[in-house]
């Protein structure tokens, strides 16, 4: 070793330590942080949401369907190729396999049980992002809950139209920035049983979803970046024969927003004021993932 690197890593050791030394004094010595930081650039609102989650008074709901070989995936009808159900195998149980460990590997679609649809999975969102490349950014945001499970039960092929988008604004102000628009119907009741899930008889499946002009007005013109519902897809089960036929993929992929399907617990949150987080997987050239969704609810 050379004089001058000698001496320089005597003098890095001397700087660990006189650091180790400041962050113990300073920890002795430290008093509770106050929520409000430092030099008047406002609250710290991260460590007022952790205090309110530590507390209690925001909630963490999870709006995920199990996922299992239950899971009921969509039909398609010929000659449209289907996905396959999802399917796990054992790889050891603690067992000659694996002694300490417990694992399986997977089989399954992008689009199975509680997933994210890529703007790429539509042709109008041929050229926009795949799963992977969606901003995380656009991924936690404010949500709303329009609940039409009383209109779906009475009717399951219901459509929530722009009158409704109106009236919900009325009552609750305008849908906010950013925002995901949860579309409740009762459907989630549903999601343990394939053959009442797709609601599907000899003129093809029934399940509630969103009508043409509200679908193009969601993606050219309102402030939803994504569309959530409690059905297999976003567009309602009859939407094969709309003109266009499946407008809310039509519409919404191609204009760069999202969907998000088979949600869970919808009915415990509020209309408006909760925080949406979507994780689906960061696939490389996927057109959407299997995810979980989060829901933050102020108590
Ligand atoms: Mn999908």
């Amino acid at each position: 070793m050379s004089k001058e690197t000698a001496s320089n890593a005597r003098m890095a050791r001397s700087d660990v330590s006189n650091a180790r030394n400041a962050l113990e004094r300073g920890s002795r010595g430290a008093t509770p942080r106050p929520l409000a930081s430092a030099g008047g650039t406002g609250v710290d609102t991260l460590a007022s949401f952790v205090e309110s989650l530590m507390s209690g008074s925001i909630d963490v709901i999870d709006l995920t369907q199990p996922l299992s070989e239950a899971t009921p995936m969509i039909q398609l009808p010929p000659p449209f190729a289907n996905t396959p159900n999802w399917r796990t195998h054992e790889i050891s149980h603690y067992d000659e396999k694996g002694p300490a460990w417990y694992w399986n590997w997977f089989e399954g679609g992008e689009h199975a049980g509680t997933h994210f649809d890529a703007p790429i999975h539509w042709i109008t969102g041929k050229d926009r992002d795949d799963v992977a490349q969606v901003p995380v950014r656009r991924l936690v945001g404010p949500a709303v809950v329009i609940d039409k499970s009383r209109e779906a039960q009475a009717n399951p092929d219901y459509l929530l139209t722009m009158n409704d988008i109106r009236a919900f604004e009325r009552r609750h102000g305008s849908l906010p920035e950013g925002c995901w628009l949860l579309y409740r119907t009762g459907w989630d009741t549903r999601a343990n049983d394939q053959k009442a899930f797709l609601n599907a008889n000899e003129t093809g499946p029934h399940t509630p979803g969103i009508d043409i002009d509200l679908a193009r007005w969601l993606a050219s013109e309102s402030p939803v970046v994504g569309v959530g519902v409690e059905t297999v897809g976003t567009d309602a089960g009859a939407a094969h024969s709309f003109n266009p036929p499946f407008p809310c993929h039509q519409f919404l992929l191609g204009a760069n927003k999202y969907g998000l399907t088979q949600l869970a617990n919808l009915a415990k949150l509020p209309p408006t004021g909760a925080v949406l987080l979507v994780a689906p997987l960061k696939l490389v050239k996927g057109s959407g993932s299997p995810c979980r969704a989060l829901a933050l609810v102020q108590r």
